[in-house]
């Protein structure tokens, strides 16, 4: 592609390629796995949780609150920086409305005039606008299959969806969403954005004059609308600017606003308009009366300034939570290890010569490979009744083992007798000591002397 042509590229024909990229990247991200570990999944039936191809036990969900953090500081970055970037260009509503509305109703069924007349829908032809609902259907519930396939994976998800009957949560799941889509892309369409969407309440409050939004140039265009957004005129007076009021910028808007009369809240910073009026104003060798620019570069004829201080503190403190994430998902466990006691505080051996006290140990192998475990305490006089051997556990999977410990009947009861003493157990992967290993601590309860000797 040589540089002349992307310097030409539309506004609309980038965002068709990222839409297409998006979409591309969403399905086949969940089938991406390593040693079985997705990029990101959150799987309730199976309580993990994947991210960056590591899983995590839901024990281990102190990850989460760095990526809400991460989450919400991107938006406010965004948003500083770009206003409703997110909206015309990723947003998965703005790609449903894309391929309902101009690829399905406009260029395959003919509902609508053409790409660059939004404004009327041709209602009269039932069929094809059925036709047009069910093929989108369809797309939803695809769409809808892709976003569950970030909880259920899509090697569990074909599976369950074999078996309705013992899998009915997933069909319901996949309705919900199939008519969420369809609801929101086929009927509310743009009042979604305007109405529903609680991204747009916030946002006016993140924007300042630096952002970037869509904006009419009144300077060179002239003024069309006064302050409060009442219409002056069709066109700007002569010698008053450049508009010539063809409204190419107005029917092609999804939104079904003018932006001549200023930033609104129902403009999803799709661009359209600028390129209508691009293309209008070009026949003239002029500039686009509409552009992708802040209120500050429009009203001092600058360039637009990214670098300033909100833009500046919002990327410092996202490095930081990034780098904290990152850190944390290295501080992962390789295993998990619960310890109940039993209601009894101990008791006598067969043989009477020692002491005993049972617990309840919950291992769980959380590293990707199966392993050998076992564990020993780190006190001397302490000693391990059962369990006998080491035992093996699958990557994910946990299991109860009975565990008793003992002390010889001697000196370390004398030292000891009537009390509680901390005690060290280290549980360990045999086959990787150094790497896979916990340390707890649990109590032993000594008995008195005189009923030890009972
Ligand atoms: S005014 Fe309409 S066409 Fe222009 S960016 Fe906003 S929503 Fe898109
Ligand atoms: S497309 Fe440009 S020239 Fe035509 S009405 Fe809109 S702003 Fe004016």
């Amino acid at each position: 592609m040589t540089q002349k042509t992307i310097t030409h590229m539309t506004y609309g024909k980038k965002r068709h390629i990222l839409f297409a990229f998006i979409t591309m990247f969403s399905l086949v991200l969940p089938w991406i796995t390593i040693e079985g570990k997705h990029f990101f999944l959150m799987s309730f039936d199976k309580k993990q949780f994947h991210l960056l191809f590591t899983s995590f036990d839901m024990q281990e969900l102190y990850l989460i609150p760095f990526l809400l953090i991460i989450l919400f500081l991107g938006i406010f970055f965004i948003t500083t920086l770009g206003g409703r970037v997110w909206c015309g260009w990723a947003c998965p509503q703005t790609i449903f409305r894309y391929v309902y509305r101009d690829f399905l109703q406009t260029k395959i069924f003919r509902l609508y005039k053409s790409i660059e007349n939004k404004q009327q829908e041709i209602t009269n032809r039932w069929f094809s606008q059925i036709t047009a609902l069910l093929v989108f259907t369809l797309f939803a519930l695809i769409a809808a299959s892709n976003l569950l396939w970030y909880f259920i994976p899509p090697e569990d998800f074909f599976v369950y969806i074999k078996d309705p009957n013992e899998h009915k949560l997933v069909f319901v799941m996949l309705f919900i969403f199939t008519i969420l889509i369809l609801a929101a892309s086929a009927f509310l369409k743009e009042k979604f954005c305007t109405y529903v969407c609680p991204y747009v309440r916030i946002q006016s409050a993140m924007f300042d004059d630096d952002t970037i939004q869509t904006i009419y140039n009144e300077k060179l265009g002239g003024e069309i609308y006064d302050k409060n957004h009442n219409k002056l005129r069709d066109k700007a007076e002569s010698g008053m600017g450049e508009c010539i009021g063809c409204n190419a910028c107005v029917k092609i808007c999804p939104a079904h606003i003018d932006i001549r009369a200023g930033m609104q809240l129902e403009c999803i910073n799709c661009l359209e308009c600028t390129d209508a009026c691009t293309k209008i104003m070009s026949r003239f060798g002029k500039p686009s009366l509409i552009s992708w620019t802040s209120p500050n570069a429009i009203q001092n004829g600058s360039k637009v300034k990214f670098i300033r201080f909100r833009t500046v503190a919002y990327s410092v403190v996202l490095t930081i939570a990034v780098c904290a994430l990152l850190f944390m998902s290295t501080k992962k466990e390789h295993m998990l290890l619960d310890i109940n006691r039993g209601s009894q505080l101990f008791s006598i051996s067969n043989n009477h010569n020692a002491i005993e006290n049972a617990y309840t140990f919950l291992f769980q192998n959380t590293d990707s490979k199966e392993h050998e475990y076992y564990f020993e305490t780190l006190n001397d006089d302490v000693g391990i009744t059962l369990p006998k051997e080491p035992f093996k556990l699958r990557s994910g999977e946990k299991s109860k083992k009975i565990v008793v410990l003992n002390t010889k009947i001697g000196s370390s009861l004398k030292a000891n007798e009537g009390k509680p003493q901390l005690i060290k157990v280290r549980a360990y992967a045999v086959d990787d000591k150094e790497r896979i290993f916990t340390e707890k601590e649990i109590m032993f309860f000594y008995p008195k002397i005189s009923d030890a000797s009972e």
